[in-house]
């Protein structure tokens, strides 16, 4: 497959010829060699959605909305070499991408290839004699900026409702794992979208993503990664003022009420936080139990852990695979040891496996860490298969703790009692919740955070008013000239 940047329609080399080496996680070996953007490669993209804007956001939106929709098909039909191809780069078990991102991937591009004609502005009741229509206009060229987490999924969170918009697009996947956005780059060219519409340009954060940050040529940038990295964008985002939608980080309350279904409620708690070895903004990784339950749910919970299959990414029976980084495996790994100088008890994990098969790669054993809601742990986002316990007596107290961190991104509590359920899904300072689940995303539905989490919103009708912005136009039509004050 093409290893090369994606510009005005073609794949290029990067102006300086630097490379990136992307390894796979499980054992090490060098995967490929792809090619760096830098500053020098992002302007020239910035050029080529420049010139491709005109057209693309004139053309009839509905055959805007096929071209995706044909991306769509043709992701479903190289579903099996997509989910090898984000198992090899990524380590998510292949089970996970074939079930999961690249039906995920499709389906969200299907989704906004069926929006693209249906955002409609308005004509809100004014005074007699004027009529006024609020349309809404694509923002121009729209800068992309992606982590290495979910990084296929993302190509059809960030362009689907962009390009459906009207808007031209700069996309720059994360380093580590750039190999399934030029997959879909190549997919892209093949099924027809005018050059220029998309461009994709792996490239480092400091260099290619900081230009993107400062492009004055740039209108929007739509991020997914850090908080610190996001803090960065709003400084860079000054010189003309860009808009930013900022998707950060996050740390997930799972809390289990005394009368939950706890059959359900631990096969949930365990998919919230170990999916993707935790590496998820929205992962569950701080379960609350009720006292009365603590014990016994607990008991079960490490059991399960302690069931997880790890290994090989490409074997159908893994159900864990390496973290993505040798860099992040150690950053996880230091958070148990900053646990335990807390005081915290590692009750299962907190190490490598020790299995000479996984020897070369970034595993993790499954952690589970009692700790104080104020500890370093249960405050700061691990991004790993690490999960801390604490436990509350009463409702107040579940949703105080649950409160009590900077991130407000996703949250979890299983009840049977209905209106429960809804006062703490209400106190709840988050953007998402799940009642009795944990992590449901779907493309109809707003995804996004609050506080230390970001704004803005992605999928649905939000994400597409994002990508527009409102343009109110007054027709007089009185027959005559309009008194100044016209609420006379
Ligand atoms: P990161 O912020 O280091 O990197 C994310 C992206 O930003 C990468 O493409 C990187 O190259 C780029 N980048 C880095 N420095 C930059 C700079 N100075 N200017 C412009 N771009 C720069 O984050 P990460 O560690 O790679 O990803 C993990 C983080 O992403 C976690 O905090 C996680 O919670 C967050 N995340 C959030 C969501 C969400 O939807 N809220 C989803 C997934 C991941």
């Amino acid at each position: 497959m093409e290893q090369r940047l994606y510009i005005g329609g073609k794949f290029v080399d990067s102006a300086a010829g630097g490379v990136i080496e992307v390894f796979n996680p499980h054992d090490g070996t060098k995967l490929a060699d792809v090619a760096e953007a830098r500053a020098e490669d992002i302007d020239l993209a910035v050029g080529a959605a420049e010139e491709a804007f005109p057209a693309w956001s004139s053309m009839a939106a509905m055959d805007r909305g096929r071209l995706l929709l044909r991306l769509a098909d043709a992701i479903e039909a190289n579903a099996e070499d997509l989910a090898q191809l984000e198992s090899l780069d990524t380590g998510h078990p292949i089970r996970d991408t074939t079930i999961l991102d690249v039906p995920r991937t499709a389906v969200t591009f299907r989704y906004f290839g069926g929006m693209a004609d249906k955002v409609q502005g308005s004509i809100p009741p004014v005074e007699a004699g004027f009529v006024n229509h609020v349309y809404r206009q694509p923002l121009g060229v729209v800068g992309q900026i992606v982590p290495w987490n979910f990084p296929l999924m993302f190509t059809s969170w960030k362009l689907g409702p962009a390009l459906a918009a009207g808007n031209t697009v700069v996309f720059k996947p994360a380093e580590l794992t750039p190999l399934s956005s030029l997959r879909i780059a190549e997919l892209i060219d093949e099924v027809g979208f005018p050059p220029g519409v998309v461009n994709v340009l792996p490239g480092y954060g400091h260099t290619a993503g900081a230009r993107i940050a400062e492009h004055p040529g740039i209108a929007k940038v739509s991020f997914t990664g850090s908080t610190a990295t996001g803090r960065g964008l709003v400084e860079a985002s000054a010189g003309n003022l860009k808009r930013l939608h900022l998707e950060l980080g996050g740390k997930g309350a799972n809390i289990i009420f005394a009368d939950a279904d706890l059959d359900a409620a631990l096969a949930g708690s365990a998919f919230a936080i170990y999916h993707n070895q935790g590496q998820a903004c929205i992962a569950g990784s701080r379960l609350l139990l009720q006292q009365e339950i603590a014990d016994e749910f607990l008991d079960r919970f490490v059991s399960l852990t302690e069931s997880i299959r790890l290994g090989d990414p490409l074997d159908r029976a893994t159900e864990m695979g390496p973290l993505t980084s040798p860099g992040h495996r150690d950053r996880v790994l230091n958070y148990v040891k900053i646990a335990e100088d807390e005081g915290g008890e590692v009750l299962t994990g907190g190490t490598a496996p020790d299995d000479p098969a996984l020897g070369n790669g970034c595993y993790v054993e499954p952690t589970v860490v009692r700790a104080a809601p104020g500890d370093r742990v249960c405050q700061e986002e691990v991004f790993g298969p690490f999960v801390t316990v604490s436990t509350f007596s009463s409702e107040e107290e579940a949703i105080g703790v649950a409160n009590s961190v900077e991130y407000g991104l996703g949250g979890g509590l299983w009840t049977r009692d209905l209106s429960k359920a809804y006062r703490v899904a209400n106190g709840m300072r988050t953007g998402m919740v799940w009642i009795n689940c944990y992590k449901k995303v779907n493309p109809g539905s707003p995804f996004g955070g609050v506080g230390a989490s970001g704004y803005g919103r992605e999928m649905g009708f939000e994400a597409m008013h994002e990508y527009t912005e409102a343009k109110s136009v007054w027709i007089n039509v009185s027959g005559g000239q309009p008194a100044w004050y016209s609420g006379a």
